[in-house]
């Protein structure tokens, strides 16, 4: 059963069949999906729901798909919760992690987006599929298109951090590094893909990928008790997440699931890419590229597809943007991981020292509900982690060893065992 009405122009309204459609021919804009609402009015419905998996499929209903889900099963429905430790370090009253750092097979959000994505270009009828990636989304195609047979190119800037390429590498993928950045990648895959029938995830068949990343907003609402919170932080790199967080948050008011929270959306990019945040600081629509020179490699894309949208979504929402240096970066990836246990990637790092800036300034108050976007592991990026996480403590395994070398963190120590 397929709830998707057919693809729709998001500029000039044009309608288009369901099929490999990704700019308006009359009008160049992108193209997004449309739902028929009314059917899914009628199966989608708080007891359905209660009875599904726990899989982002359990939002099916929703998502650009024709049949049954066959990729990505179990990604999705990652943890959500309340972090207490981090709201005092930060000063606030009500905060939220939602962390897509864990659970999904390739950690990180993109097994969302690749999911729906690769679901769909079996049931289009691709045998290959390939993508851009900045790192995480070479992950995730690598590892879901192994596993449902399906050929897979992969194109990534060849400076990726070692932790990225690996975590393609191991999934058998052919893997091309491009001496460029990810726009240069970007641009070259949108030449091959003319070419070639593939389904390039993040080019030709775009708007099902990108309905994929709904499935953030839909889980935060319901972990929530379908509530949305007053203020989100969502890190940007093509700006697609935002878009689409704001969209979820629209149809589950549209299907009367949650109350208009008013909710503000805030984008995060690091200052060495901040396309996106230079546009809504200026209030502007108009995005200016940049060459990207950031740790926060994941983030880096200097001309967003979406970041038009990005900064609509934003500005329309009462929201502002932040950006971060490499050092507030670093800091911030600690700070999550000393309070609250959470080991992110540098995208992470991105996303909570935005939200700190943004709490300083007085956008964020100190009393509403904030979510903050974890969307990476940080496994994967360890290279600006090595030079300040070093061991300091090594001994001779004999107590005596022990005992003096930590002697000063010892004095006062209870010692008798329990
Ligand atoms: C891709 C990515 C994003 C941003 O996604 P867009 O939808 O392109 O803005 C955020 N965090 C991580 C870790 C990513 O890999």
């Amino acid at each position: 059963m397929s709830y998707m009405r057919g693809l729709k122009c998001r500029e000039c309204g044009r309608l288009y069949p369901k099929e490999v459609v990704f700019v308006c021919e009359y009008c160049f804009g992108s193209v997004e999906v449309d739902y028929d609402y009314d059917a899914i009015r009628r199966t989608f419905t708080k007891a359905s729901l209660a009875t599904r998996p726990p899989s982002l499929w359990r939002y099916r209903e929703l998502l650009p798909i024709e049949g049954e889900p066959t990729v990505g099963l179990t990604s999705g429905f990652t943890p959500f919760f309340r972090a207490h430790r981090l709201a005092e370090a930060l000063g606030v009253k009500e905060l939220y992690i939602k962390d897509d750092s864990v659970s999904h097979p390739t950690l990180s959000f993109k097994d969302r987006v690749v999911s729906v994505a690769l679901t769909r270009a079996k049931e289009l009828g691709f045998d290959t599929v390939a993508c851009a990636s900045t790192g995480n989304l070479a992950n995730s195609v690598s590892a879901h298109a192994a596993k449902a047979g399906l050929q897979r190119f992969i194109f990534i800037p060849a400076d990726l951090e070692m932790g990225k390429i690996i975590a393609s590498l191991i999934y058998k993928p052919t893997l091309v590094a491009v001496e460029g950045t990810y726009d240069d990648v970007n641009r070259l895959c949108a030449e091959i893909g003319s070419k070639y029938p593939w389904a390039f995830v993040n080019i030709n068949i775009r708007p099902y990928y990108a309905e994929g990343s709904k499935t953030y907003g839909y889980e935060i609402a319901e972990q929530m008790g379908w509530r949305a919170p007053q203020h989100i932080v969502i890190p940007a790199a093509g700006g697609s997440l935002i878009t689409k967080i704001n969209k979820a948050f629209k149809e589950l008011k549209q299907l009367g699931f949650i109350q208009d929270a008013g909710t503000k959306l805030y984008c995060a990019q690091a200052t060495g890419c901040a396309p996106i945040v230079n546009t809504i600081q200026a209030q502007s629509d108009i995005v200016k590229p940049v060459k990207p020179n950031t740790i926060a490699k994941s983030l880096a894309i200097g001309n967003p597809a979406d970041g038009y949208y990005a900064t609509k979504a934003v500005l329309g929402s009462g929201g502002w943007a932040e950006s971060a240096s490499d050092e507030e970066i670093i800091e911030a990836m600690k700070l999550l991981a000393e309070t609250e246990g959470v080991f992110t990637e540098t995208a992470g790092g991105v996303t909570l020292a935005a939200a700190k800036k943004l709490i300083e300034s007085g956008r964020i108050p100190r009393e509403e509900s904030l979510v903050i976007c974890i969307t990476g592991n940080g496994l994967k990026t360890q290279e600006p982690l090595l030079a300040q996480l070093k061991i300091k403590t090594r001994i001779k395994p004999t107590l005596a060893s022990f005992e003096s070398t930590l002697g000063e963190q010892l004095a006062g120590l209870a010692t008798r065992a329990r």
